[in-house]
């Protein structure tokens, strides 16, 4: 059994793309489970705070208000996306690029649309690895048009 141990400057890394996926030998992964889950999302947690606190303003995308406490929204594909895929190849969607802050009502009750945020990370991250990073996710007839 292959044991993954999550480290921060492999999340760190994770908006420069397809390397860290590879690093991840996401198909060997056979600890996934819900414990798991909360471990990966705890850590991409804490990274976006890091970039939200050094290199991001800490605004709400959806207020536009500063936020403190916050909800990680994955914004650009859903987790109802992801339904049908292999339970690892879900992580793929819970990283940097694809993960912002929002306040918990800003989440519950009015989430941005995927089109805002696309712009919102490519404005930061830049265009080439948001896209490198969405057309390289398992669709199973390639990635939806949406951009
Ligand atoms: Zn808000």
């Amino acid at each position: 059994m292959k044991v993954l141990r999550l480290q921060k400057p492999m999340l760190n890394s994770m908006y420069t793309a397809q390397l860290d996926f590879q690093q991840l030998e996401l198909t060997d992964l056979t600890t996934f489970d819900s414990a798991f889950l909360r471990g990966w999302r705890t850590r991409v947690k804490e990274h976006l705070d890091w970039v939200y606190t050094m290199l991001r303003p800490r605004i709400c995308l959806v207020c536009g208000e500063p936020f403190n406490v916050w909800d990680m929204h994955e914004g650009i594909v859903t987790r109802g996306d992801t339904r049908g895929w292999p339970r690892p190849r879900q992580l793929l969607i819970m990283c940097a690029l694809n993960c912002i802050p929002l306040h918990h009502t800003c989440h519950l009750d009015s989430p941005p649309k995927r089109e805002l945020v696309w712009e919102s990370q490519c404005d930061f991250y830049g265009e080439e690895p948001v896209r490198a990073w969405y057309e390289g996710l398992p669709w199973k007839v390639g990635p939806p048009r949406r951009f």
